[in-house]
C-alpha cells in the first residue's frame, strides 16, 4: 500500500493544488498500485514511517500563518521522512514554509520549518501569470508548465539548486531565472496549475521515488500522456503568446 500524505489540505491548497494529490494516486491506481490517501489535519502528529510521499500546497498569508506553528512542531518527524527518501513537494506558500520565514506585505513575519536553506520576503507587487520552466530531472530536460501567483520573493540559500530555469514568467524573485528549489528528493516551486496533472512526468518521477521507498518497483509502466502533453503544447503557447 503506497501511501500518499498531504500535510493540511483544508487550509494549504490554493490554487487546486489538492489536484496534485488526485493525479499521484490516480496515476498509481492506473499501474495497478494499491494507495492510501491519508491527509494529515491540523494538530496531528506526521508519522514518518507511514509517509511514502508528502505533499504541501499553496495558501494565503493569513493560511500560511494559521499552520506555520503546527507545521514547525513537525519538522522532526519531516526531517526523518526525508532522510528515508520520502520525496515532498511544496507548492507556493507550502515552498516559502519550506524555508526559514516568511515576511508578508505587512512585515508580519512568519516562521518556517528551516528544512531548506531559503527565506522568503513579500515584494509589492504580485507575481501572477503562466510559467515555463525547464527542468532537468531523471536523465532528461523537460518544460514544465503552469501558473504563479505571489507576493513572495525566495532567496535559496548557496548550496540548494533551483528547480529550473525560467523560460516564461517571474520564478522566485521576479527576475525571471530561477524557479522553485531541489534538495535531492525536496522539491519546493511557485508553479500552480495544479502542477502534477500538466506535467504527468514529475508526477512520475515523486511516484518512482515513492514506490522505492516503499519497496514496490520504481519502474513504471508508461501511460496514454497523449492528452497530458497536449495540454502542454497549450499552456506553453499560451505563455509564450502573454510574453509578447
Ligand atoms: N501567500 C504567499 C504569497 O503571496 C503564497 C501564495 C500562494 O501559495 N499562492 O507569496
Amino acid at each position: 500500500m503506497l501511501r500518499i500524505v498531504p500535510v493540511y489540505p483544508e487550509l494549504l491548497s490554493i490554487y487546486a493544488d489538492r489536484g496534485n494529490v488526485r493525479v499521484l494516486a490516480q496515476r498509481a491506481r492506473w499501474r495497478g498500485i494499491d494507495v492510501e490517501v491519508t491527509p494529515l489535519a491540523l494538530g496531528e502528529d506526521l508519522d514518518p514511517a507511514r509517509a511514502d510521499a508528502i505533499l504541501i500546497g499553496g495558501g494565503q498569508d493569513r493560511d500560511q500563518a494559521l499552520v506555520a506553528d503546527a507545521l514547525i512542531a513537525q519538522t522532526p518527524a519531516l526531517r526523518s521522512a526525508i532522510a528515508d527518501g520520502v520525496p515532498l513537494l511544496a507548492v507556493c506558500g507550502g515552498f516559502q514554509l519550506l524555508g526559514h520565514r516568511y515576511v508578508d506585505q505587512s512585515g508580519a513575519e512568519t516562521p518556517g520549518t528551516g528544512l531548506v536553506d531559503l527565506e522568503t520576503v513579500a515584494g509589492r507587487h504580485r507575481l501572477i501569470g503562466n510559467v515555463v520552466v525547464d527542468v532537468a530531472l531523471g536523465g532528461a530536460t523537460h518544460q514544465m508548465v503552469g501558473f504563479e501567483n505571489h507576493a513572495g520573493r525566495t532567496t535559496l540559500g548557496s548550496d540548494v539548486k533551483a528547480l529550473g530555469r525560467v523560460r516564461v514568467g517571474r520564478g522566485n524573485n521576479g527576475d525571471g531565472f530561477a524557479e522553485g528549489c531541489r534538495v535531492d528528493r525536496v522539491i519546493g516551486t511557485y508553479v500552480h496549475g495544479p502542477l502534477l496533472p500538466k506535467n504527468p512526468w514529475l508526477a512520475d518521477q515523486i511516484l518512482a521515488w515513492a514506490c522505492e521507498h516503499r519497496g514496490l518497483s520504481a519502474v513504471l509502466d508508461p501511460l496514454d500522456d497523449r492528452l497530458e502533453m497536449a495540454a502542454v503544447t497549450t499552456a506553453i503557447e499560451v505563455a509564450r503568446a502573454q510574453q509578447r
